[in-house]
């Protein structure tokens, strides 16, 4: 048996997330530096490392201090700038919750602030996202941010996050996108090595594309796509890292 394997014995996904961040608490010295700055962990450095590989790998992604994404640092600016969800008395549900995000979210005592992940070490609640143990209308907001690429039910998933939803509430919904693929692409990849091929990650089980608002829609959503990097400019998109569009794209959905 590896190391690797060894390793995920012996610890929970929790606790190796917990050893991540701290290895990177004393490794991020090596990334010092004022080119790259991080708005969830509020620090600065040389570079971001690199995230993926070969074909598919992102330089400047993953910030050394805290693991912020492009995606995770575009979002906070987005709740920061364009919603109430720090100031006003709301009830959040938020899946596959970003751990660099927590902190965040945690610390705003205005918030009723609920998480849910497949994986009950992960979060408050555990949840499958196709059949969500909440009452209809229970939550103002909703953010499920590269989840449906990974369920099996997409359809019957999007119901639910409709369902759970109160009539004024806001969901923000974000996959990866291929530009390149007028439709969402799904094929019969069976192994961890198919899909990371047809899909470039291991455990996605589908690769969205331009019509993944549609899909949205055909869950009765209204839609609104934001680039949001874009709407901040370059100087904040370079400085902050904030992506190439495939995976920072927001859906906001409303009912
Ligand atoms: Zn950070």
């Amino acid at each position: 048996m590896g190391l690797k394997k060894i390793y995920k014995r012996l610890f929970s996904e929790k606790r190796r997330i917990k050893n991540r961040l701290l290895f990177n608490k004393i490794s991020s010295v090596f990334y010092c530096g004022n080119t790259y700055s991080c708005n969830c962990c509020g620090k600065s450095f040389r570079k971001f490392k690199s995230k993926g590989a070969l074909l598919i790998k992102r330089e400047n992604a993953e910030c050394p201090y805290c693991a912020s994404l492009e995606r995770i640092r575009n979002l906070l600016f987005y709740i920061e700038n364009e919603t109430p969800l720090l100031t006003q008395k709301l009830r959040l549900l938020h899946f596959a919750p970003e751990w660099c995000l927590l902190p965040v979210l945690k610390k705003a005592e205005n918030l009723d602030y609920i998480t849910a992940d497949i994986n009950p070490d992960l979060a408050d609640y555990q949840v499958d996202i196709m059949n969500i143990p909440f009452p209809d209308k229970s939550f103002d907001y909703i953010i499920c941010f590269h989840v449906l690429g990974h369920v099996p039910d997409e359809k019957k998933a999007v119901d639910e996050l409709y369902r759970v939803l109160k009539t004024n509430g806001v969901a923000l919904i974000s996959t990866i996108i291929d530009p390149n693929n007028l439709q969402t692409f799904e094929t019969a990849a069976d192994t961890p090595e198919k899909r990371l091929h047809y899909y470039s990650e291991p455990d996605l089980l589908r690769l969205h594309g331009r019509d993944f608002d549609q899909r949205l829609k055909q869950g009765r959503f209204n839609v609104e796509v934001i680039d949001y990097p874009a709407r901040l400019g370059e100087v904040m998109k370079k400085k902050y890292a904030l992506g190439d569009g495939r995976r920072e794209l927001i859906f906001r959905c409303t009912k």
